[in-house]
This record gives C-alpha cells, structure tokens and sequence, in this order.
C-alpha cells in the first residue's frame, strides 16, 4: 500500500519508485486523489481515490493551506485520518499489504501501519530532519507563532483520533524522523546535511527522477527557466519584474507560472521571453544554464541532477534549508531581494562565473551514480529492516542526554539551596540565574553526545 498528501512535490519521487516495484512483478495499491490519478496510473499501479475523505473547509483553514500554514496542515492529516479510518480497515483486510511506504507527513498511512502492525517505509519529499539537520531550517516570525498558537487545536485532533484506536499522545513523533523507522530519503549521503547522525534505517538513494535527461547545455544564448514550484506559486507580481529584469538581455527565458496565473495577465512579452503554465521540469532543466527557483526539495535536486547552476528564492522553513545546501555545494546564488536589478545581477553572477556550473556538473555526476528508484525499490522489498544491535546503540545514544541532564540538576538543586546558607546570604536567585547559564551550553553538549 503506497500513501501520499495530495501535493505534486510529496508525490513525484514516489513514482519512479513504484514503477519499479511493479516492474519487479509487486502488487501495489496507490491511494490518493484525483489530481495525481493519471501520473499514479502511469506506473502501473492500481489507483485508488481518496477524494472523498477530504473535509469540508471553512474559509479561514482554506486561507491557512494556501499559506502552507503547518498547524492547518497538520489538522487537515488529523482529519483526515479519522474519515479514512473505516475504508482503510477493510482495505488492509482485503489486500493483506506486505508492506506499506508512505510520505513522512501522511498521518493516516503511518498511523495504518501502527495500528495494523505492518511493516512501514517512509518516503521522505525533503532532506530528513532531526535535532542535527534542523538547524538548517530557521522558522521566520510568523511560522514560529503559527506553530505556537496551533497547538491547542492540534492536541484537540488528536484527542478525537483516540476513538478510533490511534492513542498519539504529541505530535512530534508523527512527524520527526527517527532513528528507528525505515525511511527513504531522495538525497545522497553527501548531500543530505549531517548525515552522519542518521541510523541504518535510512535509505539515502539520491534523487528518483522517471528520465535521466543527459545536460545539453551549449546554446546559442544561455537559457534561464524560472518556477516557484507547484503550492506557492500564484505570484503574478514576481513574474512580471522577472519579464522586466531579463527583457532584452542576451538570454532565452522561459517562466512556468503555475495554473492559477493567466500566462496572458503578464502583458506582452518581450521576444527572448516565453511563459508557460507548466512544462516537463526535468527536461527543461537539463537544457537550463541557470534556475531561478524557489528551492522545493524537488526542484533543487532535480536542478543538480541535470547540471543547471541556480539563483536561490526559497519562501518557507523547508525551502530555505534546500537553499543554503545548494549554497554550500556551491551551486548557486541567493538572490536577497526581487527588484528587477537584483535579478538581473543574480543571474548574470551564475552565467559568467563558471564555478557554479562546475559544482552543478560534479552534483549532477554524484547524483547518478546514487542507487536511485530502483535502490528504493529494493529497500521497500525487504523491510524491515531488522537491526537490533544498532537499534539498542541509538535508543542508547537517545536516552544519554536525558539521564545526563537530570545528573546536573540533580547536582546543581542541592548547590543553589545549601550556597546561600553557607555565605549567609538569600542568594538563591543568583546560583539559580548562574545554573541555568551553565546548563545552557551543558545541554548542547549532551545532545551532541547524544548523536
Ligand atoms: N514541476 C513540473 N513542471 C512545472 C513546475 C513544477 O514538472 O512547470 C514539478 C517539478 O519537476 C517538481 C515538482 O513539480 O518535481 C515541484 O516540487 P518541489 O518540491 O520543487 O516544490 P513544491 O511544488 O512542492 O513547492
């Protein structure tokens, strides 16, 4: 049984594996929705829509999923869980699933899974992300109060979920990854910032793309390809100073504008400029010299993978952390601000030095020597993945920084009260203030033990 969200991003490198897993003769059932029906038949998987399932909106938590609001997201996948509940129950009855992969954020696939004792792998649309890793992801301002101000509603969902036997008592390690979960992940190792802090559960296959479009890049001008992606990309305004920055420079460009803007609400368009509601990304991006991308896992990896250098526009948490591995791979550019002159300078900077292109190239070598969809494909076929010895090194390494903490306060509570009694001073407060600053750095270093 193969789970995914309805977003094109979550779902696109899930096909290429399930392709594969038909073709090595698996009976595999796709359950999503309408919009992915055609690309989900495609691999020869039996579709199966959940259309049905989804809740009635009201306005505002329609308005919080075109933000990609976090909170609204994770009440929706609560929802959703709940209706699926019965139809999936007589599903996993009929068909007996060996196994089931599922996106890291489909809640009612991992909790299927739980709640039938089925093996599970994770397919994982971004890098994975632990304490290490999401350092990479800086939660603007209004990211962070969503999160905070959502969490009532959250508990509240998962409260009602219990009546159907899924007892979740937080949130989190529903959608952490762990060290103990067979997980794929469409990065190599070399990419996938910290590495190193992931178990053997993983599956770093690299990028999982249907075509390895071989990089032609040497036209008689440069071609830039600019796209925001699938889920953010209704920005007219942005598309219109891009037309403006990139008119008459010595360039071809071609813009996908998503299907919510009118390719003809952008004006006339210059001669070396052409818009497109969508276009076959990955063969584009192999004749690409530059990318302007709002730096969705998909994207980024997809531009690497075809050797296409990039300037850098991510708009979310997630998007950001893509974007400063792209940086450090040194494959491109941010672009700090949309003025027409900032665009023009940013993508003229990855035309005329070479260096980007280089690091694109060697990416895009690394990327196709990476075991790909059909290396997902074996690891799906033989979950789990048992390991016990390494899964008592890691519960280890969990519970370390945890014990040693409660060592310090342990040592430091006693302090705090008997220094004030021995200097004859009600200094508490002060050894308190000083524990805590302490305890700070101490905590950090647990945790880097811990990994
Ligand atoms: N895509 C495409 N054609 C387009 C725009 C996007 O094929 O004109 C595909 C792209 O190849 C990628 C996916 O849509 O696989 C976008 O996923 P990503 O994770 O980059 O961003 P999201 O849309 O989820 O923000």
């Amino acid at each position: 049984m193969v789970f995914c969200i309805p977003a094109h991003g979550h779902h696109n490198p899930t096909l290429p594996v399930v392709t594969e897993l038909v073709k090595r003769g698996n009976a595999v059932r796709y359950y999503s929705f309408e919009e992915f029906r055609e690309k989900i038949e495609k691999t020869g998987a039996e579709f199966f829509p959940c259309d049905a399932f989804l809740p009635e909106l009201t306005q505002e938590e329609e308005q919080g999923l075109k933000r990609v609001s976090t909170t609204e997201m994770t009440v929706v996948d609560l929802r959703v869980t709940a209706r699926m509940d019965g139809f999936l129950a007589e599903q996993v009855a009929s068909f007996q699933p060996d196994v089931i992969f599922t996106d890291s954020v489909c809640f009612w696939g991992k909790l299927t899974a739980r709640k039938y004792q089925i093996p599970m792998v994770v397919s994982t649309s971004t890098f994975a992300f632990n304490q290490a890793s999401s350092r990479y992801m800086k939660n603007s301002f209004s990211e962070i109060v969503d999160l905070i101000t959502g969490l009532g509603r959250v508990k509240a969902e998962l409260k009602k979920l219990e009546a159907y036997g899924y007892h979740e008592k937080s949130i989190m390690p529903l959608v952490q990854n762990d060290n103990f979960t067979d997980t794929v992940v469409y990065a190599t190792r070399k990419y996938q910032p910290c590495a190193e802090t992931f178990s053997e559960h993983y599956a770093f296959v690299g990028p999982s793309l249907p075509v390895a479009y071989p990089p032609d890049k040497d036209h008689e001008r440069p071609l830039v390809f600019i796209s925001m992606g699938t889920v953010l990309n209704e920005k007219p305004d942005f598309y219109k100073t891009c037309i403006r920055a990139l008119a008459g420079e010595n360039v071809d460009v071609l813009i996908s504008c998503g299907k919510a803007v009118d390719p003809e609400s952008l004006g006339t368009l210059p001669d070396n400029i052409r818009v497109e509601p969508y276009v076959n990304q990955p063969e584009v991006l192999a004749k690409a010299n530059v990318f302007l991308t709002h730096c969705g896992m998909n994207s980024v990896s997809e531009s690497l993978y075809m050797a296409a250098p990039m300037v850098l526009y991510p708009q979310t948490n997630e998007q950001r952390a893509v974007a400063r591995r792209a940086f450090e791979m040194g494959a491109g550019v941010e672009l700090k601000g949309d003025s027409p002159e900032e665009i023009r300078a940013a993508v003229l900077t990855v035309l005329k030095d070479p260096k980007y292109a280089r690091a694109a190239a060697q990416c895009s070598r690394d990327f196709r020597e990476a075991p790909g969809p059909k290396g997902a494909a074996e690891f799906i076929e033989t979950a789990p993945h048992l390991m016990p010895e390494e899964d008592k090194k890691q519960m280890q390494k969990k519970i370390l920084p945890g014990i040693l903490q409660l060592l310090f306060w342990l040592a430091a509570i006693p302090l705090i009260i008997l220094l004030p009694k021995l200097l004859h001073r009600n200094l508490w407060w002060f050894f308190a203030i000083i524990a805590n600053l302490v305890f700070i750095p101490f905590k950090n270093w647990t945790m880097r033990t811990g990994k």
